[in-house]
């Protein structure tokens, strides 16, 4: 893999992408915290300027005064804080008539520029002293306050009193300048806390990768062990170890169905070969010579129900199984299966017997029916012992048609119910030559193919019920009358 390759493989990993994202957020924060910070210190810095100014105009007010000269600051020039006070209030200032015309001013304000008559009338006009920002011809920045000044002799006067703000301006400097400094370092740290705390984070993972990947097709049953902490990766492990259970029982049942059609296929086989061996090679007579192809041909037989059911199945199972629904007397049906069944019911010494009801109508295919019927009717024989009894029941109700096909036999263990509708599912007690685990996949999908239900109830030792739903068509009486529906509108 080239380099470039190998840098996107890296940049594409969860451990990156996660050190990443939290060092893209925690960058925007800091860069955004330090903003906020820098606006709040100036604005902090600008309100206690102004506060002060207000108090030092207050003050400038109260040292100037109309002499007979003018206007003039008066205070105790031998008292030294009176002194300092006042220099201090005379280093920005501006005095001037209310038309405008500077009286007196410092020499920075000279240097900051002295308010012109149009500012001046503009201040006095809105009777509100006004705070603004200036610069001097250095660039250094002055908070300037300004406003009307009405002496004891009732004379007005415009005011200026001014600060620099030079010092606040070089604390938020040095301030941003140490933030920038300070927040690539930070940030470096961040990434290599990131980059440690994903890489904790995702360890799990990576175990539970490893276990994944010793996981063949021939320890399907291994699973990785929950780690206690019943978090989202313990959920992960736990949906990861149920996918492998029912990997490993499909797998099973694969496995499992090869051996029992390996075995169902061999011994017609075995027949098939054996009689045409002795048609070919021991058969004197022309009568023997029939009787021995008689049962190839026979074997041959259950050699394609066999195939023609699983190709069934798997027609049926991919949707491409037709159906041919019909109006088909369900009553009728069951009672011609019943009677037919009753010669192999015999022969097992079972009683067979139903209880039939009126007649019901339903919309289906006549053949797949017969198919259901018949599967659970086999099997109800198949497994009850002899001396058993098997009862086949239908119930109407208003839109609904019951079989309930209930027999006295083996039952099935709890364990197995929920699975012997899953394709090629046999419980492994049952006799082998008895099936191939295919009959009620075959049922499950013709009741589901009519919109109907299946459920099952069994006992160990006591029997087995199971109960199939159907759809009613109309009734009898109802298809005589003229209002009949069509099949279509029924379903
Ligand atoms: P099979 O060809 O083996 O009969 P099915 O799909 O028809 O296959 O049935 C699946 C399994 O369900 C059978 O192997 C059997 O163990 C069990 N089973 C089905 N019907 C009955 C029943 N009436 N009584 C007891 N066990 C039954």
């Amino acid at each position: 893999m080239s380099a470039l390759g190998k840098a996107f493989r890296f940049t594409r990993g969860l451990r990156f992408r996660l050190a990443f994202s939290y060092v893209f957020f925690f960058t925007i924060l800091v860069v955004l915290l330090g903003m906020v910070f820098r606006q709040t210190l100036s604005t902090t810095f600008q309100t206690q300027m102004a506060n002060i100014l207000d108090e030092e105009w207050g003050a400038a007010k109260g040292y100037l005064r109309t002499g007979d000269s003018g206007p003039d600051w008066f205070y105790d020039r031998d008292d030294p804080d009176e002194s300092f006070v006042v220099r201090r209030l005379q280093r920005v200032y501006l005095l001037a008539d209310p038309e405008g015309h500077p009286l007196q001013h410092s020499v920075i304000y000279d240097s900051i520029g002295l308010d012109s008559p149009a500012e001046i009338k503009a201040v006095l006009k809105s009777g509100q002293p006004a705070t603004r920002i200036r610069k001097d011809s250095q660039g250094i920045p002055y908070m300037i306050r300004s406003g009307l000044m009405v002496d004891e002799r009732h004379n007005r006067y415009y005011l200026a009193i001014g600060r620099a703000l030079d010092y606040n301006d070089k604390v938020i400097r040095d301030f941003t300048r140490n933030y920038i400094i300070l927040v690539p370092v930070v940030i470096f740290l961040s990434g290599l806390l990131g980059w440690f705390l994903a890489g904790k984070a995702l360890d799990p993972v990576n175990s539970v990768a490893k276990t994944a990947q010793r996981i063949t097709h021939s320890n399907l049953d291994m699973q990785i062990p929950l780690r206690g902490a019943g978090d989202e990766l313990d959920r992960l492990i736990e949906a990861f170890n149920h996918m492998m259970t029912r990997l490993n029982r499909s797998f099973e049942q694969i496995r499992q169905f090869s051996t029992d059609v390996s075995h169902e296929l061999r011994t017609p086989l075995t027949v098939v070969r054996g009689q045409l061996e002795v048609a070919m090679f021991t058969a004197k007579t022309v009568d023997h010579h029939r009787e021995a192809m008689a049962e190839a041909l026979e074997g041959v037989d259950r050699l394609s129900n066999i195939v023609r059911a699983l190709l069934m199945l798997s027609q049926a199972e991919s949707g491409q199984l037709a159906l041919q629904k019909t109006q088909l007397d369900f009553t009728g049906l069951v009672r011609d299966l019943v009677d037919q069944h009753q010669i192999p019911a015999e022969a097992q010494g079972l009683r067979l017997s139903a209880d039939l009801g009126v007649t019901c109508m339903i919309y289906a295919d006549r053949v797949q029916i017969e198919r259901l019927v018949s599967n659970l009717l086999g099997n109800a024989i198949k497994y009850t012992p002899s001396g058993g009894e098997v009862k086949v029941r239908l119930i109407r109700s208003f839109d609904q048609v019951k079989l309930i096909v209930e027999d006295t036999g083996v039952g099935i263990a709890p364990d197995h119910l929920p699975h012997i509708f899953d394709r090629f599912y046999r419980v492994p007690s049952a006799d082998p030559e008895k099936g191939l685990g295919l009959g009620l996949s075959f049922v499950a999908w013709i009741v589901k193919a009519h919109d109907g239900t299946v459920e099952v109830e069994s006992k160990l030792d006591q029997g087995t019920r199971f109960i199939v739903t159907l759809p009613a068509g109309p009734t009898a009486a109802m298809l005589e009358s003229p209002a009949l529906p069509m099949p279509e509108q029924v379903h």
